[in-house]
């Protein structure tokens, strides 16, 4: 049986009813002889004070207060995998959700067991996401006495009528006061999320924006468009016309200004969405990007170990049931072409791009390999890729249509 046949029948297994799957049936090593060596782990919070329009993370408001079974559980999982991970581990990101809508005595218990089973190394990054309303003294202080080094905080927009469009229910005042509070807390390294070609908003609300949040001195700035997912109610109300999405242009030119300003602040673009003062990319997210292995814990997590995706169960219900992994859907293991689709794609999400000798190798060793290079070539002659400085990269027009040379090199 190939590997993938087999991963097929794992999947199969996942929703079939006679057994439940979890991440101890694939053919990973450990628990004593782990040779597996996943350099972060990411943990899913799957909380929320509310549910924002846009949103399609697995996240719920939770009237039945099961805060203290989901960590109880969490607590279980956590002892589990660490039977199969080499530690300290590089970079922990807890993500959500909000997680810091965990009481502050949840959070002790929970912080107490991952120093004890997966800790942080002394020079790794701990990073926890952060909602404005949600952001205490108390709790930050127990977060940084565990390592906690990085706060990433969800501004999205500081205008209100553009929150409100979102059905983002924070102050944007609170966004200054949680940065005051966790720089005085200790904590210096600190992203903030936006969102622009929110609809109604004009490249100057969008200036605003990021005037605002580059004047918190942050040392990280994610940047995304707006997404219209599927089956939300953000969604429903543009197919029912009560909102208009923003112009094609004006999103592009709010795009091109965000690359502008914040290179005169001093910020590195370094992935297509995201940008860094010197020294400070998100590791954890490099490790997505750079097709690296991470472990992952809590409901809908996904993660990548030894060459094999997988997302534990979302629904909290079929999490809590089973221990102490949790049961695992969406089992991939790419053959070689696939996974050098997969290095393409994601390595030139990446400004810097791909290794010219790397790409060479890819180009070789993929079945479709000459249909690639041709769409490469395609992509330059069009000025969407650039072969310089010794890596392929997009063009700054290729950063505006990246999804159309990204899936065609997949
Ligand atoms: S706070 Fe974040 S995770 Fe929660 S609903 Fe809003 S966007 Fe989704």
């Amino acid at each position: 049986m190939s590997p993938n046949a087999q991963l097929t029948s794992f999947g199969e297994r996942v929703q079939g009813k006679n057994r439940t799957c979890t991440a101890a049936d694939l053919p990973l090593s450990g628990p004593c002889d782990a040779v597996i060596d996943p350099r972060g782990v990411y943990v899913h919070v799957p909380f929320c004070a509310h549910k924002c329009h846009y949103c399609d993370f697995y996240s719920f408001v939770d009237a039945r207060n099961r805060q203290p079974a989901f960590v109880e559980r969490l607590i279980e999982e956590i002892q589990a995998a660490a039977a199969y991970l080499r530690g300290p581990l590089e970079t922990i990101f807890f993500g959500g959700g909000t997680p810091t809508l965990l009481t502050v005595d949840l959070w002790e218990d929970l912080l107490e067991v991952l120093a004890d089973h997966l800790p942080p190394r002394a020079d790794g990054e701990f990073t926890v996401e952060a909602n404005p309303e949600t952001v205490t003294e108390p709790l930050l202080e127990v977060l940084v006495g565990a390592g906690v080094n990085r706060i990433s905080i969800g501004a999205q927009s500081f205008r209100p009528t553009l929150l409100e469009t979102l059905q983002r229910r924070h102050d944007p005042a609170n966004v200054q006061r949680t940065v005051r509070l966790v720089v005085q807390a200790g904590v210096s390294n600190i992203n903030i999320d936006l969102i622009f070609g929110i609809p109604g908003s004009t490249l100057a609300d969008w200036l605003a924006d990021l005037d605002e949040a580059l004047s918190l001195e942050p040392t990280h700035l994610s940047c995304y468009g707006l997404m219209y997912e599927p089956n939300t109610p953000l969604t429903a109300k543009l197919r029912a016309g009560r909102i208009q999405r923003v112009d094609q242009d004006l999103e592009a030119a709010m795009y091109e200004a965000t690359i502008d300003r914040l290179a005169a602040a001093g910020f590195e673009h370094y992935e297509i969405s995201n940008w860094a003062r010197p020294g400070y990319r998100c590791r954890h997210n490099m490790l997505y990007w750079t097709n690296q292995q991470w472990w992952p814990l809590g409901p809908s997590a996904a993660g990548h170990v030894a060459g094999i995706r997988w997302k534990n169960v979302a629904r909290l219900s079929d999490y809590l049931r089973v221990q102490p992994l949790p049961p695992i859907t969406n089992v991939e293991r790419l053959d070689d072409d696939g996974r050098v689709g997969e290095e393409l794609m994601l390595g030139l999400r990446l400004i810097e791009g791909i290794p010219l000798d790397r790409l060479d190798e890819l180009l070789t060793d993929g079945r479709r390999g000459p249909v690639r290079a041709a769409a490469i070539d395609r992509h330059v002659s069009e000025g969407l890729l650039q072969r310089d400085d010794g890596s392929l990269r997009l063009t700054r027009c290729g950063l505006l249509l990246a999804d159309i040379v990204l899936a065609d090199l997949l």
